[in-house]
């Protein structure tokens, strides 16, 4: 990933726009610099890729803009930076889909440090490939298990005697070896294999998400899945 900077939000237009216009400058050089090291006899990574991160806040023509100026520098790929810095879902969404489309279909696009399975779902739909987020980490440190029948929070006292796996639909090595109940009795006395046993289900949860989500796309049934998907994450644990 170039170097650039991650406006505050919110930020006044003239902020936005000077800050994007530096975050330009450092990515014309990180290209100038990558190249000239990639020259040398002694690189280490000569094949490693270079990133441009788009910016401009919630200004869309300012995005636009940008984006239009960094796709012509034919970079490896594209991110989408500053989002989910306090604005709206909505607002989030929007910019999402205003920009996307200046950006080349041909080569990865990336929305940094998003975010919840719904989050993943609506970006992908309106075009983002991949995504990087500490929710499944955080969040499972916290006790907050993603199911397929919705979010479940451990610290609950229901869950004290309870011997189901966290999901009973899920096949990770979590759910095969371990009770709901076992692993609450572990967050409870902070003992480390129950930060653990969380964050192993939760990146799993992510991961089979998004593989679920390719095969739809390749199936041509994305919005199906997206609507069953939906469904599942609204549900109230039970
Ligand atoms: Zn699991």
């Amino acid at each position: 990933m170039a170097f650039d900077e991650c406006p505050p939000h919110p930020a006044t237009r003239k902020y936005m726009q000077d800050s994007v216009d530096r975050t330009t400058r450092w990515l014309e050089r990180c290209k100038r610099e990558m190249k000239r090291l990639n020259g040398r006899e002694d690189a280490i990574n000569p094949k490693q890729m270079l990133f441009g991160i788009n910016q401009g806040g919630t200004f869309e023509d300012i995005r636009i803009e940008h984006a239009k100026r960094i796709r012509e520098m034919d970079l490896d790929g594209y991110a989408l930076g500053g989002l989910a810095v306090g604005e709206s879902h909505e607002e989030m969404y929007r910019i999402i889909e205003e920009t996307v489309p200046y950006l080349p279909e041909d080569k990865p696009t990336y929305l940094m440090g998003v975010g919840t399975p719904m989050n993943i779902l609506e970006a992908v739909e309106r075009g983002v490939d991949f995504f990087d987020c500490v929710y499944p980490a955080r969040n499972g440190r916290h006790g907050h298990a993603y199911t397929n029948h919705g979010k479940m929070n451990l610290q609950n006292a229901r869950y004290e005697l309870d011997d189901r796996p966290l999901d009973e639909t899920c096949d990770c090595p979590v759910c095969r070896h371990y009770s709901r109940a076992y692993i609450r009795h572990l967050l409870k006395a902070r003992e480390m294999l129950g930060l653990r046993l969380m964050v192993t289900h939760n990146l799993y949860f992510y991961n089979t998400m998004m593989e679920e989500i390719r095969d739809a796309i390749e199936k041509g049934c994305f919005q199906e899945y997206k609507k069953k998907k939906a469904e599942q994450l609204e549900e109230d644990h039970k």
